[in-house]
């Protein structure tokens, strides 16, 4: 048998806070590495999970491997994303306290596939009735929904979340999920309208022509020819080898039904698709005034039929837009680019509303109902965040800047608290806490969304100033304002080699995970509400139309917030609710096997090795006595076979016997600490040895 200081060598360790380096990068990626190779996509960092995306089907998800991690202590079996879920869903249920797992990582390193391996894990093991049952089927299939109609093809990822997404899971007092609740992020809207080259436009576009029977299509005028669709032709990447749109269309069509969607809001839902594509191919023509006409009547007939609309109306906002002068209103006319733009912004709000409208419907099918579950008075939850990593590109614009905002918040919670769960162990264990330095991001954080000072403060005032605000007048409030922090800088603040490398439309935030240069072009439309269009849709009967655009909204003169303003909003809420609950963590990495340097930035930008320096501040390893003695006992005679007495006096005898230095661990309340790894593998060593 293999020596447990050989398996070490060919397999690393599954904590590592085990590491003997526990400060090297390099030990860290030596040991990610090591058991990469041998298929070991999960390592711990204490209660962290570290996972590497391994492209392939592992055998590893199986309903006995379920079962293995059922109900078992945590660090009894190998790391697994099975003994995260256990480990929260066991904390609820015995603590009552409400819990969250946070997945956190880049674009491709598998935060969507582990959040749905968590739900599968509750859908499997708990306890079930019918009604529980239609629960879990729910909970399952909004997944499929929601990302045909927010996922899609990137170059990093085939099936790439462009929305960020926090899903709640109820469970009642006997532990069956009962009901769920989603919250949904930012959606990437842009993404109707235009597509980079080697990616596509939401799946659902797809699904729809490749899988609707031919009624359906001829009742949307659709044909079955992605290319002829001026919205899905962008990319140049209609058909994707690893993507079946024609049996994802069958799935997709089942789960609305199963969440409870009627054939009429099915029919509803899909003419909007429908009217998208459709608007995507309206074309304009200029006349003599230099204003712009519509050429294709065929699009406009449809789009009327589809949303209910008078054509002659639809007509009129796509070329016109509403302006106040005197305090009457007047109808101003286009020209050409400027009614393509409208038409493209019609697009994507009709696009974005309908994808709030669709998570209200999930969540009115998932919402927890008393009358089901009379006895479930008590409901305690689980919350799951997958949401965008940090993202760096050689041209970041405003939705990186929110992503990167979002997970500046995510890891000051993260290392708060890890730092405060580090130190209220050690003081309920009765050992004394010695203070961590460590690097504090709220100074980024604040940089960002402080009131007035803040950049989101000074986008909004230039967003909402009439005359003559532009991207550059916001550059220069933002350089007059935050000229001399650490953290910002501009082309015109920079001094030598940095202005090299910065254009002069950008600014440069130092993130805790990197610098990233943010280009201010367009930023100024983060008001994301244009004027007279949306009238139209005001006009709609179509019913889900007429709820996503509400006329009191719309004609409200108030000013509308933008779209950074409600983010930060948003985000705020999150925190909150990440706060009131007892948090565990998976971080996860794109796996490229050659390029471990595309590894060791993810390391950085998880800011693993700031957790691994907490985590190892003062003891690498703590086990709960009757562990600790149930594992060593044999080492020892004064504690084998059994050991009659305390528990404490048990261990002590036993490290005694071992010859544990004092410096080298200590006895707290429940636990025992052990300062270096070199002691603990002395120990398991020792037992090899003996077998
Ligand atoms: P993210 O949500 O982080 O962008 P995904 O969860 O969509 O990434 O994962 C991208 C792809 O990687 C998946 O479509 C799948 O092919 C693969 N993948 C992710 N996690 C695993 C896993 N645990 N086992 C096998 N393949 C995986
Ligand atoms: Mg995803």
């Amino acid at each position: 048998m293999e020596s447990a200081l050989t398996a070490r060598d060919r397999v690393g360790v599954q904590d590592f806070v085990l590491l003997e380096n526990h400060t090297s990068e390099a030990a860290f990626m030596e040991n990610l590495r090591k058991r990469f190779k041998e298929n070991l996509i999960y390592t711990y960092i204490g209660s962290v999970l570290v996972s590497v995306n391994p492209y392939k089907d592992l055998e590893i998800y199986t309903k006995q491997h379920m079962e293995r991690y059922r109900g078992v202590n945590f660090y009894e079996v190998s790391p697994h994303i099975y003994a995260v879920s256990d480990n929260a869903y066991r904390s609820m249920r015995t603590e009552r306290r409400d819990q969250c797992i946070l997945i956190s990582g880049e674009s491709g390193a598998g935060k969507t596939e582990a959040s749905k391996k968590i739900l599968q894990y509750y859908a499997v093991t708990c306890p079930a009735s019918d009604q529980v049952q239609t629960v879990k089927d729910r909970l399952l299939q909004s997944n499929p929904v929601l990302e045909a109609f927010g996922n899609a093809k990137t170059l990093r990822n085939d099936n790439s979340s462009r929305f960020g997404k926090y899903m709640d899971i109820q469970f009642d007092f006997r532990g069956a999920p009962v009901g769920g609740h989603i919250l949904n992020y930012l959606l990437e809207k842009s993404r109707v309208v235009h597509q980079s080259h080697g990616e596509r436009n939401f799946h659902i576009f797809y699904q729809l022509i490749e899988g609707g029977d031919e009624d359906l299509l001829r009742r949307l005028g659709l044909e079955r020819n992605t290319q002829q669709y001026q919205y899905l032709v962008k990319g140049n990447c209609s058909k994707v080898s690893s993507i079946n749109d024609r049996s994802e269309w069958k799935v997709v069509s089942k789960a609305l039904t199963v969440i409870g969607f009627s054939e009429e809001e099915v029919e509803e839902l899909l003419n909007i698709i429908a009217s998208v594509l459709h608007l995507g191919n309206l074309q304009f023509g200029t006349e003599d005034s230099g204003y712009a006409y519509i050429t294709t009547d065929t699009q406009i007939k449809y789009l009327a039929r589809l949303v209910d609309v008078e054509g002659a109306a639809l007509k009129e906002a796509l070329t016109h837009k509403k302006i106040i002068a005197k305090g009457e209103e007047l109808m101003s006319p286009l020209n050409l680019e400027q009614a393509a733009s409208a038409r493209d912004a019609l697009a994507k709000a009709i696009y974005g509303r309908t994808f709030s409208w669709l998570v209200n419907k999930i969540n009115h099918s998932l919402a927890f109902k008393d009358e089901q579950f009379p006895s479930s008075k008590n409901t305690s939850v689980i919350g799951l965040l997958d949401i965008y990593g940090f993202e760096v590109f050689q041209q970041n614009s405003f939705e990186q800047f929110c992503i990167n905002y979002c997970n500046e918040k995510l890891q000051q919670l993260f290392i708060e608290l890890t730092l405060k769960s580090e130190q209220d162990e050690y003081e309920s264990e009765g050992i004394t806490w010695e203070p961590v330095q460590y690097f504090n991001n709220k100074i980024i954080c604040d940089l960002v969304e402080e009131k007035f000072k803040g950049i989101i403060s000074i986008l909004d005032e230039e967003c909402l100033r009439p005359g003559d605000a532009s991207d550059i007048t916001f550059l220069e409030k933002l350089e007059s304002t935050l000229g001399g922090h650490a953290h910002f800088v501009t082309h015109k603040l920079a001094d030598g080699k940095t202005r090299k490398v910065m254009g002069r439309e950008e600014f440069r935030l130092l993130h805790y995970a990197g610098e990233v240069n943010y280009n201010v072009n367009g930023k100024k439309d983060g008001r994301d509400r244009s004027s007279g269009e949306e009238d139209v849709t005001c006009q709609s009967e179509n019913k889900i139309l007429s709820q996503c655009f509400d006329k009191e909204e719309l004609s409200d003169k108030k000013r509308p917030e933008t779209t950074a303003t409600q983010f930060k909003t948003s985000l705020a809420k999150l925190m909150e609710i990440l706060m009131s609950k007892e948090p565990s963590y998976v971080r996860s990495h794109v796996c490229l096997s050659p390029a471990l340097v595309l590894i060791r930035h993810q390391v950085k930008y998880l800011g693993l090795m700031e957790n691994l320096r907490v985590r190892r501040a003062g003891f690498a390893y703590r086990r709960r006595y009757e562990v600790f003695l149930q594992r060593y006992k044999s080492l020892c005679p004064g504690t084998w076979p059994n050991w009659q007495g305390r528990l404490p006096d048990g261990v002590s005898t036993l490290v005694k016997y071992l010859g544990y230095k004092p410096e080298e661990y200590k006895l707290g309340r429940t636990k025992i600490f052990i300062r270096f790894p070199k002691t603990l593998f002395a120990t398991e060593d020792a037992l090899e040895v003996r077998k």
